[in-house]
């Protein structure tokens, strides 16, 4: 082999080297090799999550969450209940308009490792409060004052999500009046935080909102229910832009509601 093919190739090789996730932590061996879904993790939260070793995902911290506890075909109730990280992923949440009807229990983003959220946001409501700041909602429009947290820039992700809504006097009537946005406590009828419990999640104007649990008048998530929605797909498509997925996609729809959760958009 030529000389200058041989140095060809070696280049070649280095610039593969160094092409390779510089997620996985040192000494990890090669054929360990990282899912997308645990990728997307360490992309999304940087200020938090270091890498994936071994079936685990590794925090900044050295907290190791296992990511598969090797159950397979979890049912719906156990999916929500006892979720390891894999399963956070195991429902696709799809950007922009909804193009299929709702398969039951079909909740992209609702099954959450409890652990996980704590671990970045706070593990107890005094935890969660530490980081908490108050932004002024739609300043044009509304004019509220909302607490959020600073953790993973939400409070100025939330900004610009409002400087952006602010420019459409037309959907004034849907972000008036915000619902909510931090309270530590569990989804109603349920053991589960809600994720209103870590403040990365904001309710919009409840009067113009639909719920599953107003539909069934009930708080059985096995219970038949009909999706019902009058947010319009701007708005969502605003939170979406931003890192937020809508809990209008959901079959246990939540037309309020918006949370921070990039690694499924
Ligand atoms: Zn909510």
């Amino acid at each position: 082999m030529k000389a200058t093919t041989t140095i060809f190739l070696y280049f070649l090789i280095l610039i593969s080297l160094a092409n390779r996730s510089t997620a996985k932590i040192k000494g990890q061996k090669t054929s360990d090799t990282i899912p997308t879904s645990a990728e997307k993790l360490i992309k999304c939260y940087p200020d938090f999550v270091k890498g994936y070793q071994n079936n685990n995902i590794i925090l900044k911290d050295g907290t190791k969450l296992l990511w598969d506890d090797g159950i397979k075909n979890k049912s719906a109730k156990l999916l929500l209940d006892k979720p390891d990280i894999e399963d956070m992923f195991s429902q696709k949440y799809s950007v922009g308009i909804q193009k299929i009807s709702l398969a039951v229990n079909f909740d992209p983003g609702r099954v959450r490792n409890e652990a996980f959220f704590m671990k970045m946001y706070g593990a107890s409501d005094k935890d969660v409060r530490k980081n908490l700041t108050e932004i002024t909602w739609c300043p044009k429009l509304v004019n509220q004052k909302i607490t959020v947290t600073k953790i993973n820039g939400i409070d100025k992700k939330l900004i610009q999500i409002s400087a952006e809504l602010d420019a459409h006097p037309e959907y004034k009537k849907y972000v008036t009046n915000i619902g909510g946005t931090f309270t530590w406590r569990n989804i109603n009828g349920t053991n589960r935080h809600s994720m209103h419990s870590f403040g990365m999640t904001i309710d919009i104007n409840t009067t113009y909102s639909d719920y599953w649990q107003w539909a069934c008048k009930c708080t059985n998530e096995n219970a038949g229910v009909m999706y019902k929605n009058r947010i319009p797909q701007t708005i969502v498509d605003i939170f979406e832009r931003h890192g937020f997925i809508w809990g209008g996609k959901w079959y246990h729809f939540d037309t309020m509601h918006f949370e921070y959760r990039p690694e499924l958009i």
